[in-house]
């Protein structure tokens, strides 16, 4: 029989991908969303418009599947989660405490949530020469910010539910994913799309000149989305239900990160480091468990990600000039 699958979040950027992923798989899909994916259309079989942080939605959303990717939340990048912390917190407890008991009560057999690296201690992330962050590293805890608490608690709801009900819950940690047909303008863009995003208008003006928020000495690992949708589905398939991080284990600067995308624009650019919310120093993945757990971990690699999706924030980018032209 066909698996039955509900896709929370399926108008965002991961969300979208997987649903096109799954379906490519033979499952049927229903995505939830507040909006529909806003550059090409769902693949779902059915997307229902639904305010997950209210407890009747979820019921609705939940109903007849048999698999649920919790991905909706309510985030951006550094420049929103670093300043909406009230409104990031109460909104996505109510999400995610809603949608995990509503899936539970319609019987959903097995439940993946989507948590973050921002669980990881600020202390065990000072230098941008970090330790790579392995998943026990999430405690004593002490995220940066209120986007990383609500993570670490509906983690341990995760858990509590698995243990406690008839519910087979995942746990997965998003180590910054990028790639094309996801936010890359408006305030909650994260830095590769907003370094695309800068380094298009640098070229397409003729003024090879961008900002970068801090002195761009701060490290992280990017992983693309075709990577980040095929682990997840494996993890949902597996018998593991401890957290796992799911990232590449290569770290950049963000300086770095800026040359790569210059040379898929083919230009070189001269950076100005401006005042901005950095995050925290330095991060990178461990991928130990990853390996041991599916026997995989990403593979695109970051030139390839990033060319694809410096070509696709161009193609957006001359769209809207065109558009205000
Ligand atoms: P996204 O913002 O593109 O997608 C999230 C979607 O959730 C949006 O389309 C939004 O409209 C929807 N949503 C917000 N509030 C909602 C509500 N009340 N009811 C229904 N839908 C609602 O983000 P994304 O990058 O696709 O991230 C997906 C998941 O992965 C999120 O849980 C995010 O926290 C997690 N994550 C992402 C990254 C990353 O690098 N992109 C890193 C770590 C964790």
């Amino acid at each position: 029989m066909t698996t039955r699958v509900l896709v929370t979040g399926a108008g965002g950027f991961i969300g979208h991908h997987l649903v096109t992923y799954l379906k490519k798989l033979g499952y049927w899909v229903r995505g939830v969303d507040l909006k529909e994916p806003e550059f090409t259309k769902t693949d779902a079989d059915e997307f229902e418009i639904l305010d997950l942080r209210r407890w009747d939605a979820c019921l609705q959303a939940t109903r007849n599947v048999d698999q649920v990717y919790a991905l909706a939340a309510d985030m951006g990048g550094m420049g929103f989660i670093s300043k909406f912390h009230a409104q990031i917190l109460h909104n996505n407890t109510l999400i995610n405490f809603h949608t995990l008991d509503a899936a539970r009560l319609n019987g959903v057999k097995r439940y993946l949530y989507t948590s973050s690296a921002c669980v990881y201690p600020e202390y065990k992330q000072t230098e941008a020469a970090v330790t790579p962050l392995k998943e026990e590293d999430a405690y004593p805890a002490q995220p940066q910010d209120a986007y990383g608490w609500e993570k670490l608690v509906t983690e341990r709801l995760c858990l509590r539910y698995n243990e406690e009900y008839d519910i087979q819950t995942h746990i997965v940690r998003f180590h910054n994913i990028f790639g094309e047909n996801g936010t890359w303008e408006g305030g909650r863009e994260k830095a590769p799309a907003a370094l695309c995003r800068k380094i298009a208008k640098a070229k397409l003006s003729g003024n090879h000149n961008i900002d970068i928020w801090g002195d761009g000495l701060q490290t992280r690992s990017f992983c693309h989305v075709d990577d980040c949708t095929f682990g997840i589905q494996k993890l949902m398939e597996s018998d593991f239900t401890d957290p796992v991080n799911l990232g590449q284990d290569r770290m950049v600067t963000i300086n770095e990160l800026a040359d790569i995308i210059a040379r898929a624009a083919g230009i070189e650019v001269g950076k100005t480091h401006i005042e901005g919310p950095q995050g925290v120093r330095g991060r990178n993945s461990d991928n130990t468990l990853l390996k041991n757990t599916l026997k995989w971990e990403p593979e695109i690699s970051l030139e390839a990600g990033l060319k694809r999706t410096y070509d696709w924030i161009e193609a957006q980018v001359v769209k809207s000039q065109g558009d205000l032209a």
